[in-house]
């Protein structure tokens, strides 16, 4: 969803291709800083060709494999990288939908309960408070809160595309 910026409307003021944001400058071909390692990532990666090396470029790390296996490994490899990296640029576009729109109780508490459980938190650690929120709250101090709240989720660094992701895929997906 694309939105138009609340900076004006001179020709300069662009919203990222992907994830939309009026706010994030834009690094390359319509992609922000954010978003454009990604969408580059991705296209490499598209690329692949398991009999030129020279196009393995953004290979993950740590995916060693068995030149016997290669045939069957390599298009699982990468099928699944490909996968993660849309996800990854999904998840920028749903949150600045998210940011943009209206947000509500439930929003608060489901953001405080994720942050919870990445500190070690039980996931009933906090008790359902999304009332709280509504009741006593305005929108705009909801919103205000979400924000600050995203920008402390959002710092967590991205795994990225990890072995054991790729095996649980395999294991649940393929089994
Ligand atoms: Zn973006």
């Amino acid at each position: 969803m694309k939105r138009t910026s609340s900076k004006g409307s001179s020709s300069h003021d662009a919203s990222c291709v992907n994830c939309g944001s009026p706010d994030r400058p834009i690094k390359a071909k319509g992609y922000c800083a954010r978003c454009y390692p990604i969408a580059l990532r991705l296209e490499h990666t598209q690329g692949w060709d398991a009999f030129q090396p020279t196009t393995l470029r953004d290979y993950p790390k740590g995916f060693n494999y068995s030149p016997n296996h290669w045939e069957n490994d390599f298009p699982r490899i990468k099928e699944h990288t490909i996968r993660e990296l849309k996800k990854r640029l999904l998840h920028f576009e749903r949150l600045e939908e998210k940011l943009s729109g209206r947000i509500d109780g439930f929003d608060v508490e489901q953001k405080l309960r994720h942050l919870g459980m990445q500190a070690g938190a039980k996931r009933n650690a906090l008790p359902r408070c999304t009332e709280i929120f509504d009741r006593s709250f305005t929108l705009k101090q909801r919103k205000i809160l979400f924000k600050l709240l995203t920008e402390m989720t959002e710092s967590i660094k991205w795994d990225g595309i990890t072995l054991r992701g790729f095996e649980w895929h395999i294991g649940n997906v393929e089994a």
